[in-house]
């Protein structure tokens, strides 16, 4: 088969190579549509250390089952398909509660570091166990179905935020990550969202996909003009989903006393954290990880159109 490989840090390759051989358990998935993920462009310069060649990368893809391996039911070939880039054991303490990002035995797909390697979607072909599979809605084209893994890493994150209905939410980063909470935050019915970028382009996106308001970063007295949108208080919660200093600090100041944020961002490893204000104003602090099991929904999410991923793709370019 053809795939896209990683030979060395900063250069890829297509190539001829062998198809994945399938365990018992695995179906053999023909890519239809891959996402090219932040993480495989920081991944393949080297700068993560999460993607060690040579490598097939790719983990946001969908496509058609070629071939089921011999204990696979419930499940045949041509069957339309995504499938979660968590491949989780099933097994553990954590995926027995349900908690399948977690997972003891979590691999990504396309990611190899020092513990495993798992080669991903940037191929023809990918072998992944059927246990992570989902089916497609009918009508739900491969281009629409890849954009689940983000979707999914939005509605998780809203997921673990206590909202009350009405409530008045920041949202700090209005990157791809950034524009599709704001969009499941509407689904969810806030009142009132406030995008907060640097970029005056991803504000105007972020208030054509339902953010109400729109605050520029960088000059300062943020916190002072999201008081002013909301009573005074300050946003009952805030998403960070950059990773950075001063973004996490932003997303503190926002919030309002027992108010919470919502880390999705980690640009950075550590960040310095503002304790006193944390501490004396009472701020839950919530980190989410991937998604469990929301994939289903995000599928009807996007299918339905109220999650719009069309305009997150910002080309389509064939493997080569
Ligand atoms: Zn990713
Ligand atoms: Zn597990």
């Amino acid at each position: 088969m053809r795939a896209l490989v990683l030979k060395e840090y900063g250069r890829l390759a297509v190539e001829e190579v062998a198809r994945p051989r399938l365990q018992p358990e695995e179906v053999l998935v023909r890519v239809r549509a891959c996402g090219i993920c932040g993480s495989d462009v920081h991944g393949m310069d080297g700068s993560t250390g999460r993607r060690i060649p040579p490598l097939i990368m790719g983990h946001e893809g969908a496509g058609e089952i070629a071939e089921v391996g011999s204990a696979v039911t419930g499940w045949s070939p041509g069957d339309r398909v995504t499938f979660d880039s968590t491949v989780f054991c099933g097994k553990c303490w954590h995926c027995l509660r349900g908690e399948v990002n977690l997972c003891e035995e979590r691999r990504v797909l396309g990611v190899a570091c020092a513990e495993f390697r798992r080669d991903g979607a940037f191929a023809e072909f990918v072998a992944v166990p059927a246990r992570v599979l989902y089916r497609l809605p009918d009508g739900l084209s491969f281009d629409k179905a890849a954009m689940v893994e983000a979707v999914s890493v939005a509605v998780h994150a809203v997921r673990r935020t206590p909202l009350e209905s009405g409530a008045t939410v920041a949202v700090v980063g209005a990157g791809m990550i950034g524009l599709l909470v704001i969009q499941v935050l509407r689904t969810a019915g806030c009142d009132r969202i406030i995008a907060i970028d640097l970029d005056g382009g991803r504000l105007k996106r972020a208030l054509s996909l339902g953010a109400t308001s729109a605050l520029q970063a960088g000059s300062g007295g943020l916190a002072a003009e999201v008081r002013g949108l909301s009573k005074g208080r300050g946003a009952d919660a805030a998403f960070e989903v950059v990773g950075i200093a001063p973004t996490v600090k932003t997303a503190i100041d926002c919030v309002r006393k027992g108010g919470s944020v919502t880390l999705i961002g980690n640009a950075e490893k550590s960040v310095e954290l503002p304790l006193q204000a944390v501490v004396t104003r009472q701020i839950t602090l919530i980190g989410t990880c991937a998604s469990a099991g929301e994939y289903p929904d995000c599928l009807e999410l996007i299918a339905s159109g109220r999650v719009n991923v069309t305009e997150m793709i910002s080309a389509t370019p064939p493997l080569e």
